[in-house]
């Protein structure tokens, strides 16, 4: 059993695809066991695409997924972790290539990505590309209670902080 990361990025958002891309990730029969919307702070967003810090694209691709490349009310991504056989692969295969022109045309990239003028790809959904890296990427993106299943170690830590609560 695998789980792997989805983030709907903030063009998947702002073309209202988030029904389109869910439903063709349900043709997985994969179990949904977190699913949250975000602002991606920059922080985030560095750590998230550590291994492009010295591609040229880097800066651009923080701006993407921060959203500032769509508008402040676009500021925002839908983060999910999906769980079942195969995970990965599977939803990398419906996902298709990172180059949405590249990209198979029925999958989700092919269908829905675009290639911006400057060169970015704007490839609607971020899926996580082998075990190693899923479960960084879900440890970075999610805490433990946020996840309904329990699929990595955990231990309690006391904490003293301040929570915002409903007033
Ligand atoms: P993936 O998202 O398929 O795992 P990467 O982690 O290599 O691929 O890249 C992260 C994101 O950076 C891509 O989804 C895409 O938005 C952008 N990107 C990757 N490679 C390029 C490139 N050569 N030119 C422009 N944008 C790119």
């Amino acid at each position: 059993m695998e789980s792997t990361l989805v983030i709907i990025k903030p063009d998947g958002l702002k073309k209202s695809l988030t029904g389109n891309i869910l439903t063709r990730l349900s043709e997985t029969k994969l179990r949904i066991i977190g699913a949250k919307v975000l602002r991606v702070s920059r922080e985030l967003a560095e750590k998230h695409y550590a291994h492009l810090k010295d591609k040229p694209f880097f800066g651009d691709v923080v701006k993407y997924i921060t959203g500032e490349l769509h508008g402040k009310q676009y500021a925002r991504v839908m983060a999910l972790v999906y769980h079942g056989k195969d995970a990965i692969s599977k939803v990398r295969q419906l996902a298709g290539t990172t180059n949405p022109e590249e990209a198979e045309p029925t999958s989700i990239r092919g269908q829905y990505g675009r290639l911006t003028t400057n060169g970015l790809f704007e490839n609607v959904l971020h899926c996580s590309a082998n075990a190693k890296e899923a479960e960084q990427e879900i440890k970075l993106w999610f805490q433990p209670d946020e996840l309904v299943d329990p699929i990595y170690k955990t231990k309690d830590v006391e904490e003293k902080t301040q929570k915002r609560v409903w007033a």
